[in-house]
């Protein structure tokens, strides 16, 4: 399970699950960088490669959430409205800079729409950089490990999953 790090996130209560259940990996805005072996520090990528190659997981289930602060920030960085974001030396700018590429594809919706779009996108864009991992993909292809998308609201408590033959959230 990956999910962000705010604290209103119950990742066991979802499920209804006991402490112990799950092999959690929280970070800012439940990102999963590229697969990127540059012999550098990469923890959410350690955490997926022990769940999928020792653990040998079954499934690998991303959670965003809704008012996710990681996901505003991405927002206000990537449309111009802080630029203490941009600075090299801003880890959590540094880190947002994975979400980008879901800015740019909901970056012309309403106004109003492009918060709860991003949360989503913080979810969809994790899930695509997680088939870039070749021991995920491999196993993902060999029908061992199945990838999730959720997103929680965590004013109503409500779930959604993301439905690829749709290519939509819907209401679970
Ligand atoms: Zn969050």
């Amino acid at each position: 399970m990956i999910s962000c790090c705010d604290s209103r996130v119950h990742v066991t209560s979802i499920f209804g699950a006991d402490q112990g259940e799950f092999f959690i990996h929280r970070n800012i805005a439940n990102l999963v960088p590229p697969y990127t072996p540059d012999g550098q520090n990469h923890g959410t990528s350690a955490a997926v490669e022990y769940a999928v190659n020792t653990l040998k997981i079954a499934h690998l289930i991303v959670v965003g959430h809704s008012s996710c602060g990681g996901v505003q920030g991405c927002h206000a960085m990537c449309s111009g409205h802080a630029p203490e974001l941009e600075q090299k030396s801003s880890f959590v700018g540094r880190w947002m800079d994975i979400l980008r590429p879901g800015y740019d594809r909901i970056k012309d919706l309403p106004e109003d729409d492009q918060l709860a779009a991003l949360e989503k996108e913080a979810v969809l864009v994790s899930l695509e950089n997680l088939m870039t991992f070749p021991f995920v993909k491999a196993r993902v292809e060999a029908d061992e490990l199945t990838v999730h998308g959720l997103w929680n609201d965590i004013g109503q408590g409500g779930l959604e999953q993301y439905d690829p033959a749709q290519r939509r959230f819907v209401s679970i």
